[in-house]
């Protein structure tokens, strides 16, 4: 079986994270989408509603797992017996971060390929921070996530502004 993880912060997942997820099936047996833990960053939501906005998120869907993480990407690939890391690629600024970050980890584990998907051109502009701004400002942004991701932002803002 060819499992692969995709990493990230899904702070909250979008309709381009899912895109990249439907791509990653296509092409291997199993995906565990996986919430990084980082302690640098301030996220909006907790780990686990993260976790739980992309399970509900992804339900239809039955070689997808979700799980949160803390630690080094490769430890956790090898942990799950994963070959290889997937990332999303929009646009040319998002190159010379990802194209650190696979070198790094490349030469952390050899045997672990990180591996670049395209979404579809309607997602390249789109990312978790432009959807929270937007959310924050009240505007709607039912085309950028799913139903239960909109909900989630409406309450949360709305208990902001209390
Ligand atoms: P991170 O903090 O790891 O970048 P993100 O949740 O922002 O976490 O992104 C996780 C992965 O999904 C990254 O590889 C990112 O490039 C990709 N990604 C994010 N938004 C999109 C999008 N709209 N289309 C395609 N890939 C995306």
């Amino acid at each position: 079986m060819r499992k692969v993880i995709y990493p990230g912060t899904f702070d909250p997942v979008t309709y381009g994270h899912i895109d990249i997820i439907k791509r990653t099936i296509e092409l291997f047996d199993f995906v565990a989408v996986t919430v990084a833990i980082n302690p640098a960053k301030k996220p909006l939501f907790s780990v686990k509603e993260r976790v739980s906005l992309l399970k509900e998120s992804l339900k239809e869907f039955n070689n997808v797992s979700v799980e949160s993480f803390d630690g080094l990407v490769v430890d956790y690939a090898h942990k799950v017996g994963a070959i290889g890391i997937i990332r999303g690629l929009r646009a040319v600024s998002d190159f010379e971060y990802e194209f650190q970050m696979a070198l790094m980890n490349r030469k952390l584990a050899n045997d672990i390929a990180t591996i670049f998907l395209m979404p579809h051109e309607k997602y390249t502009y789109l990312d978790s921070s432009i959807v929270r701004n937007l959310a924050g400002l009240n505007s709607d942004v039912s085309d950028f996530v799913p139903p239960s991701v909109q909900m989630a932002l409406k309450k949360r803002f709305r208990r902001k502004s209390k």
